[in-house]
C-alpha cells in the first residue's frame, strides 16, 4: 500500500479533463475523461493517482479519506480573464443600461469605467486588497481554484502599480491562485481624453498615453516581474483594442513593447467592432485572445492553426441583454481552442459564477456541457499559461479538486443561479 495524504473515492462521475499536455479541440472538446466509480489520490499537495475507486482503494491508504458516493468530482474552475480589483460599485450605471444607455455611450461620457478609476484611484491599497478579498471568496465558493487578475482601473502609473500589488498580496494571502495581467491600456484616462475637443485632438492626448505607457508604465512593471520567479512566465501584458481606446497601431505598440521586456501577451479583441487585433495578437503570439464577438472567418481560420486561446466571455452579451453572442460554436467546429470566462468586473459582467458562464455558454452559444466543462478548466489553464500544472485531474497536476452535489456532471451548466458545490480543495486541502 502506497501512503498518501488524501483519497477520495467513490464519486458517481469523476471527471479528468486530462488532455496530454496541450489545449482541446474539435472532438477533444466533447471528451471530459469521464470515471465512473472514481477516486484520486493526493500527497503532498499534488496528484498521484486517478483511476478507479476500487483499484486505488486497493493500492493506497491515506490520512483522510472523502466518500463521493452520488457526486462527481472535476479539476478546479480556471477563471481566465477578470477585473476584480477595483473599488466601489456601478450601481448606477446597471440602472442607467435598463433604461437603454450603450455602453459606448456610458464611456464617451465619462462614466462607466472612468467611474470605477476615479474611485480605485482614491482608494488605499488595505482598502482594495479588502474589496477584492471578497469577490475571490465567492469565486471559491462557486469552485473558481486560480484566478487570473488585470490592472486597468488606475491608468496612472502609481495606481496601475498599486493595483499589481493588491494583486500579489492576493496571491499571497487568498487560497485562490491569482494569476497577474498588467493592462493600464483598458481606456484612455481622463486627463487624456479631452472629450469636448475635435476627434484629432482626442486621438492625439491618447497617443501621449500609450507613450506614458510603453516608456514608464511597462518598464516600471518588468521591473516588478523580474522580482517575482513565481511568476516570471504567468505575468501577462494585455490591451483593449476597440473605438475609443486603443486603436490598432497603439494596440500593436503596446504588446510589441510588453513583448521586449518578456511579459506573455492577451487582447481583448473583437468586442464591439474588428479593428485587426485579432490576426495582429496571434502573429505576436499571444496567450490568449478574448471576446471575439466579431472575429472574422479568416482570423477563425489564423487561430484554430495558432496555439492562441479562443476566450469568450458570454456573460457580458447577457449582461448587455444582448441575443448576440460571439460564435464559440463556429470557434470550436474551426479547431480554435476555446476557453470561457465570466469576465468578472463592475461593468460589463459582475458576474463571480463560471458555472453560469457555462450556463450561458450551453444556451446561446451552442457548447455541450462537456465542451463548456473543458472550456472552464483545461483551454481556461492554457489561457494563463498553467496547462501543465492545473486545469485537469491528472498525475504530476495540482490537486485544486471540486465535489458537485450532483450525480451527473451536465448538471452543473444546467441549472443555472445555483450553487452546486460540496466542497473545494486547494492543493489537497479542504478550503470550502
Ligand atoms: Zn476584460
Amino acid at each position: 500500500m502506497t501512503k498518501c495524504d488524501l483519497i477520495i473515492h467513490g464519486a458517481n462521475q469523476l471527471l479528468t479533463c486530462a488532455s496530454n499536455g496541450k489545449p482541446k479541440r474539435l472532438a477533444e472538446m466533447r471528451n471530459v475523461g469521464l470515471i465512473e466509480n472514481g477516486a484520486v489520490a493526493v500527497k503532498d499537495g499534488v496528484i498521484i493517482a486517478v483511476g478507479d475507486s476500487d483499484v486505488i482503494l486497493r493500492g493506497f491508504e491515506a490520512a483522510k479519506v472523502i466518500d463521493a458516493t452520488g457526486k462527481t468530482v472535476s479539476p478546479g474552475f480556471v477563471e481566465c480573464h477578470t477585473h476584480i480589483v477595483y473599488a466601489g460599485n456601478r450601481l448606477n450605471e446597471f440602472e442607467l443600461k435598463i433604461k437603454g444607455a450603450e455602453y459606448l455611450e456610458i464611456l464617451a461620457g465619462g462614466g462607466g469605467i472612468i467611474s470605477t478609476v476615479r474611485q480605485t484611484r482614491e482608494a488605499s491599497l488595505a482598502d482594495l486588497i479588502e474589496q477584492s478579498a471578497k469577490r475571490l471568496d465567492k469565486m471559491l465558493a462557486l469552485g473558481t481554484t486560480t484566478c487570473e487578475i488585470k490592472t486597468g482601473y488606475g491608468l496612472d502609473t502609481v495606481t496601475e502599480l498599486k493595483m499589481l500589488e493588491a494583486i500579489f498580496e492576493l496571491d499571497k494571502t487568498h487560497a485562490v491562485d491569482v494569476i497577474p495581467t498588467f493592462l493600464p491600456a483598458h481606456a484612455v484616462p481622463p486627463e487624456y481624453a479631452e472629450v469636448q475637443s475635435s476627434k484629432s485632438k482626442v486621438q492625439c492626448r491618447s497617443d501621449e498615453y500609450v507613450e506614458l505607457i510603453c516608456n514608464e508604465m511597462l518598464p516600471q512593471a518588468a521591473k516588478i516581474k523580474n522580482q517575482k520567479p513565481k511568476n516570471k512566465d504567468q505575468f501577462f501584458v494585455d490591451v483593449f483594442c476597440e473605438k475609443n481606446a486603443f486603436d490598432l497601431e497603439q494596440s500593436r505598440r503596446v504588446l510589441e513593447t510588453a513583448k521586449k521586456l518578456g511579459f506573455k501577451l492577451k487582447a481583448h479583441v473583437d468586442e464591439f467592432t474588428n479593428l485587426g487585433a485579432a490576426r495582429m495578437a496571434i502573429e505576436l503570439g499571444a496567450t490568449s485572445i478574448d471576446h471575439l464577438d466579431k472575429i472574422s472567418d479568416d482570423e477563425i481560420r489564423l487561430l484554430a492553426d495558432s496555439d492562441t486561446i479562443g476566450v469568450v466571455t458570454p456573460t457580458v452579451n447577457f449582461n448587455f441583454g444582448s441575443h448576440e453572442f460571439a460564435d464559440a460554436r463556429k470557434l470550436i467546429d474551426a479547431g480554435c481552442a476555446v476557453a470561457v470566462s465570466t469576465d468578472y468586473n463592475p461593468g460589463s459582467a459582475p458576474c463571480p459564477s463560471l458555472p453560469a458562464a457555462m450556463s450561458i455558454a450551453c444556451r446561446y452559444q451552442k457548447l455541450l456541457p462537456s465542451e463548456a466543462f473543458n472550456a472552464a478548466t483545461i483551454n481556461a489553464a492554457f489561457a494563463v499559461g498553467a496547462g501543465e500544472k492545473i486545469g485537469s485531474l491528472e498525475v504530476g497536476k495540482q490537486a485544486d479538486i471540486l465535489i458537485f452535489d450532483t450525480g451527473d456532471y451536465r448538471q452543473i451548466a444546467y441549472e443555472f443561479g445555483g450553487n452546486l458545490i460540496n466542497q473545494v480543495l486547494k492543493n489537497g486541502s479542504v478550503v470550502i
